[in-house]
């Protein structure tokens, strides 16, 4: 059987990253599922592995793997590697892993494939070209164990039941790779749930005119409340809104229950991060705009016009 491991970025309370337990659910499916968890809080997420099918978990409570950048991680990964040949190990698309996954595959010489949406076996990964038009199924060669970066939202995390034999990660870290020191680390501060988790996605392009206008699209999140706010590229190129909302092939995947798109036109690589939604509300002066093709409601209108009226509404029936 395959042994198939996944990469896992925790917090210090021990919360595995959503992520490591949606690759967890598909790792589980494509052999005996093990992972890998670095730094404070590793030993305390063993549990939540388990829980998601983790046999066993690689963890280290050092904080040499969050005071130091990813050379320390990197090295304890190609040292367990060495140890225990496994025959995949799947990352999340984040830049943490990612730094992880390229310094090891320059030590193990394997095959590395990114922005994967699908895991077909160990050695066959799904991923999109052409702006997202179209799936190819990448065979991965060479030697093992093959590494691939996952898009997040690629699975959904379902819990086994499970639980994971804890086995200390035993790694001598030699000094020299402890001469970048992570100095400070900023939390964006965000009020109400994640993007990526949100049920409603409210997500503004061009077409709302004025980097002020989205001040309409909190309003109306937060009406809704459990909505998060989203965003084209074009408007975070602009400097409107934050890249963090942003949506798309560069950007972020959201498959909530609604995602409703105020001035998008509906581009590739847009619609490459929202068309996992279960549905899709446009709203665009264009009656010939791209998103209209895949919305399951659409609205030929001004987006200025609509979303006060829709704010209005939304207060009305929630008093
Ligand atoms: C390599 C690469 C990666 C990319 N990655 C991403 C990505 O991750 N995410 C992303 O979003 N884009 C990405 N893009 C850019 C993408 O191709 C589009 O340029 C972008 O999505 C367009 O944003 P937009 O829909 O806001 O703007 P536009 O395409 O300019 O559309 C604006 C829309 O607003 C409508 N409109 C105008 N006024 C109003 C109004 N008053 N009321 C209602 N509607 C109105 C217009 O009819 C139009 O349809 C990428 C491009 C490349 C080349």
């Amino acid at each position: 059987m395959a042994k198939v491991w996944v990469f896992t970025e925790v917090s210090a309370d021990g919360t595995p990253a959503p992520s490591a337990l949606e690759l967890l659910t598909k790792a589980r499916s494509l052999g005996d599922a093990e992972a890998v968890a670095l730094g404070p809080g590793a030993t305390a997420s063993a549990a939540a592995l388990g829980a998601h099918g983790a046999s066993t978990v690689h963890a280290s409570d050092d904080p040499v793997f969050t005071d130091h950048l990813s050379q320390p991680a990197a090295h304890a990964l190609h040292a367990l590697v060495e140890r225990h040949r496994p025959n995949l190990i799947l990352f999340a698309s984040t830049h943490d892993s990612r730094d992880v996954a390229g310094r090891l595959q320059a030590r193990t010489g394997s095959a590395l494939m990114s922005n994967a949406t699908d895991v077909v076996s160990p050695d066959l990964a799904r991923t999109a070209i052409a702006g997202g038009s179209q799936l190819v199924d990448v065979a991965l060669e060479g030697p093992v164990p093959r590494l691939i970066l996952v898009r997040p939202k690629s699975f959904a995390a379902e819990p086994s039941g499970g639980t994971a034999a804890m086995v200390p990660v035993d790694v001598e870290i030699p000094e020299e790779l402890r001469r970048a020191r992570r100095l400070e680390r900023h939390e964006e501060t965000a009020s109400g749930p994640k993007l990526e988790e949100a049920r409603v996605v409210v997500a503004g392009g061009r077409g709302l005119q004025d980097a002020q206008n989205f001040a309409l699209l909190h309003e109306l999140a937060a009406a809704l409340g459990n909505a998060a706010v989203g965003a084209s590229r074009a408007v975070v190129d602009a400097g409107w809104i934050a890249y963090s909302h942003q949506v798309g092939q560069t950007g972020k995947t959201v498959k909530p229950e609604v995602y409703l798109a105020f001035g998008i036109s509906g581009a590739l690589q847009h619609v490459v991060g929202m068309k996992g939604a279960k549905r899709i509300v446009a709203i665009n002066k264009d009656p010939d705009a791209p998103i209209f093709r895949l919305a399951d409601l659409g609205v030929v209108g001004d987006a200025l016009q609509v979303l006060p009226a829709l704010i209005a509404e939304v207060k009305a029936r929630r008093v």
